[in-house]
Parts: C-alpha cells; sequence; structure tokens
C-alpha cells in the first residue's frame, strides 16, 4: 500500500476561493492575434461585437493586458453552491498502475450540469442580465453547456434557447428534459428556424450536425430576436478566463499542501477547462518565475491541433462569426460521431494556439478506444464515472504515469476531470457490448 503522504482531498476553504479570474493574455510576450472581420480582415471592434455577445463579454474578450479580473459578488455567491471543486489524490489508481507518481486532479462534475461549464455560464448570464437583456441562446454539442446556460438562466431569471447538435439530441434525451426542468427551450440543429440550419439541411439533408453548425443557428436567432445576446461556452477568451477560477483553487490548494506540479494534463475541444487549468500556472512559467510542462489532449477523430492549420478561420460552419487565428480542421470540418461530444469543435482558442505555437503547450491525440478503457479503470479504482471527454486526460495522465514508472521518477502530475459521465451511458453500453470502434 502507498503511504498516504498528502490528503485524500487536497480541500480549500470557500474563504480560500478566488476573488478575481485571471487572465493569462496579460503576461503573454506573444499575444494571441486578434479576432478579425471576414470583410475587411481588421480586427473586430468592440462595436461590432456588442450586436452579438453583452458589452461586458465584449470589454473581457478583447482585454489582453488586465491580468485580474473582479469576479463579481453575485457571480462568487452562485459559485459557492458547487465551489471550490475539490483536488483529489488518485491514490488507488496510483496503486494499481504501481507507479511512483504522485496523481491529482481536479473534478469540476461536482454539480448538476456536470461539468466545469457552469462557471462559465454564471458569468456570462451574470452579464446579461446586468446588461437588462432578456434572454440568451446559445448551441450546445454533448448538452452540457446548454444544461449550465439552463441552470444560469433559471438563477437569473432570463430566457433560454438552446440549438443542440442533432445526433446528442437524439442520443441524449435526458439532457434535453434536464434542460426543459431549467426553463430552456430546445431545438435540434441543423433546424429549420433559421436562416443559416435551412442553409445547411439543403445541403447536406441528412446531417448528424456539428457545433460549429449549431452556433451559427445560435447567433442568427440572438441577433433576430430584441434584447438577446449570445453566448458561447468554449473557444472564446472570456470563457478561458472565467474557466481559471479551476486553475485558481488548483494552485491555491497545491500551495497550502507544498505540492509542485511537474505536468499539467487537461482534454481539449474549444480549450475552456485546459486553459482554464493551465492559466496561472501558465503565468507563472511566462513570468519565468516556475516551469512546468503542459499537455492538451484531444480526439484522434477530431485532432485540430496535431492535424490542424494555424490560421485565420471562422468559429462556424455557417460563417456568420468573426474570424479567429487558431489552429483549425476547417469550418467545415465534419468529424465523425465520436462519443466525446464536446471534443467535436474544428478549432481552439486562440490564446492556446498561440501558446501551442511558441512551444510552450505540448498536444498529443487519444483514440475512442483506450480512452474507454482509461474511463473504466479510473471508475473501477477512483469511483467517480468520468465524461468521455475528460478521460482523454486520463489517458494521457496514466500514460504519464506508466512513463514515471518505467524511469523511477516520482513525479506530480495534475490532470482536470472537466465532467462526469452519466449521459454518457449510450455510450459506455457499446464500449461494454465490444462494439465501439476507434472512429479516427
Ligand atoms: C465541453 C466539455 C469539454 C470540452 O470543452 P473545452 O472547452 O475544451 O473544455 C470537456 N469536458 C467536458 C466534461 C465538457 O463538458
Amino acid at each position: 500500500m502507498k503511504t498516504y503522504d498528502t490528503p485524500c482531498k487536497l480541500l480549500l476553504t470557500e474563504d480560500e476561493m478566488p476573488k478575481a479570474w485571471y487572465n493569462v493574455k496579460a503576461d503573454m510576450a506573444n499575444k494571441p492575434a486578434p479576432l478579425a472581420n471576414p470583410a475587411t480582415m481588421q480586427p473586430v471592434t468592440a462595436e461590432e461585437l456588442s450586436h452579438v455577445f453583452c458589452d461586458e463579454l465584449v470589454k473581457q474578450e478583447l482585454d489582453d493586458t488586465t491580468p485580474y479580473i473582479e469576479i463579481p459578488e453575485e457571480v462568487r455567491r452562485l459559485y459557492c453552491l458547487y465551489r471550490p471543486s475539490p483536488l483529489m489524490r488518485a491514490y488507488r489508481l496510483e496503486e494499481k498502475l504501481q507507479t511512483p507518481a504522485r496523481i491529482f486532479f481536479k473534478f469540476e462534475g461536482n454539480n448538476t450540469s456536470g461539468s466545469h461549464k457552469l462557471n462559465s455560464a454564471i458569468a456570462q448570464v451574470y452579464y446579461a442580465k446586468k446588461q437588462g437583456l432578456k434572454g440568451v441562446t446559445t448551441e450546445t454539442g454533448a448538452g452540457q453547456w446548454g444544461t449550465a446556460v439552463s441552470m444560469a438562466c433559471a438563477f437569473f431569471g432570463l430566457k433560454c434557447q438552446v440549438y443542440m447538435v442533432k445526433c446528442s439530441y437524439e442520443q441524449k434525451p435526458y439532457r434535453r428534459e434536464v434542460m426543459r426542468t431549467y426553463g430552456a427551450e430546445v431545438t435540434p440543429s441543423p433546424s429549420m428556424n433559421t436562416e443559416a440550419g435551412r442553409r445547411i439541411l439543403a445541403a447536406h439533408p441528412d446531417t448528424i450536425g456539428s457545433l460549429g453548425c449549431a452556433i451559427s443557428e445560435a447567433v442568427e436567432a440572438a441577433v433576430t430576436t430584441p434584447d438577446t445576446r449570445y453566448i458561447l461556452g468554449s473557444v472564446l477568451s472570456q470563457v478561458l478566463l472565467h474557466q481559471s477560477v479551476i486553475g485558481l483553487e488548483t494552485q491555491a490548494a497545491l500551495k497550502k499542501y507544498g505540492i509542485k506540479p511537474d505536468v499539467i494534463i487537461g482534454c481539449a475541444g474549444g480549450g475552456s477547462n485546459l486553459g482554464g487549468l493551465l492559466a496561472p500556472f501558465m503565468g507563472e512559467q511566462l513570468r519565468g518565475e516556475a516551469k512546468y510542462r503542459f499537455v492538451a489532449v484531444e480526439p484522434a477523430a477530431c485532432p485540430s491541433f496535431t492535424k490542424g492549420e494555424f490560421k485565420y478561420d471562422f468559429c462556424d460552419t455557417g460563417r456568420v462569426c468573426p474570424l479567429a487565428k487558431m489552429y483549425t480542421l476547417g469550418s467545415d470540418f465534419m468529424p465523425s460521431a465520436i462519443h466525446a461530444g464536446g471534443l467535436r469543435y474544428h478549432g481552439m482558442n486562440p490564446t492556446l494556439s498561440q501558446l501551442y505555437h511558441d512551444g510552450i503547450l505540448e498536444a498529443r491525440t487519444a483514440r475512442q478506444l483506450d480512452v474507454f478503457k482509461a474511463a473504466t479503470l479510473f471508475a473501477r479504482t477512483e469511483g467517480i464515472l468520468p465524461a468521455p471527454e475528460s478521460s482523454h486526460a486520463i489517458a494521457a495522465a496514466i500514460d504519464e504515469a506508466t512513463r514515471c514508472r518505467e524511469e523511477g521518477r516520482a513525479e506530480n502530475i495534475v490532470f482536470g476531470l472537466s465532467g462526469t459521465g452519466y449521459f454518457d451511458m449510450l455510450a459506455y453500453s457499446k464500449f461494454n457490448d465490444g462494439q465501439m470502434v476507434n472512429d479516427d
């Protein structure tokens, strides 16, 4: 048996929760390229963005100099409903792997939406309410973001319209009902409700949908509905900013117990949970105060970092959003129906893209079967049923711990467990029946 040299849970009190988000762009020498207007290729202005997004969020999106941005009191009070989230030591997984490494994971699945997405949903809906808006529109892939927005809209009393990627809508009826219970209106995408949806359906009548396509519909619905703005659950800078609460808590808890991480790992769809987890550690490294390894894990079926190109591209299939300079597989990329719905996005957050381009962030892919093997091992040792998305990070953490065993190194591995897999039982059932394929 391994000696328990740290607590199982590295707990923080509510008083130790961060009072400000951390904006990693402020410490970057090479800033990410600005969002661009596709018509002019000039940086988008706050005025242009304000038709789509709330004013305060536009300010956050464009801010690349302010390192700390205060978390409003009302947002902190709602964070208290489920934060601080636990930072756990995976003792039983370590034992199983016979590794001298210490494995820690930050668990963000401890709220009904089941993932980290509530951290940004609460912030974004708060700013919409503060601006006097009546409602928000959004897209959802696997359903976690839509659920998070539905919860946040229920807290603040705003209307919530969700465009849900069609294959998820069909695979996850219970997800849809959770959203409706919180008061949201849920539409499968592509739909006939919008110009963008009708255009995509005309070209691909049998499409299973994609995040990029659902984004186009949600944006269109926002700009054509009075007092309504669009909110996005990943990819944007503002989302990374809100998600920095994950990393700030992790940093505070590790400091409290005197642990310095060697490797920090997260799964990457649009980059928000990874970006949030690594932000304050990246800040230390960029300021020359510490050195870490940062690892992004993406599905082999949707390899934006590892197979994509670093260039300006549309954030959505319908090409209604501004252009972002990022690693992208192309805005018309249609990934196969891998079960990690939250990782089926063609692009990657511009800040993480720049860090990867500069060689500060590593990236690797994981294949679907390996991901579910890792998920199962994790469930059987640590007890938590992980989301397929998060299980990409588990697979990489296991690989790193195995390397540590081979090299006889007692490194500290920290990974983000971004959510639970309770709504992914169809995928688990396929895996358990031996019917899952790699799909890349
Ligand atoms: C949405 C989601 C992801 C992927 O999104 P990122 O923006 O890359 O974090 C990962 N894990 C879970 C559980 C999700 O819901």
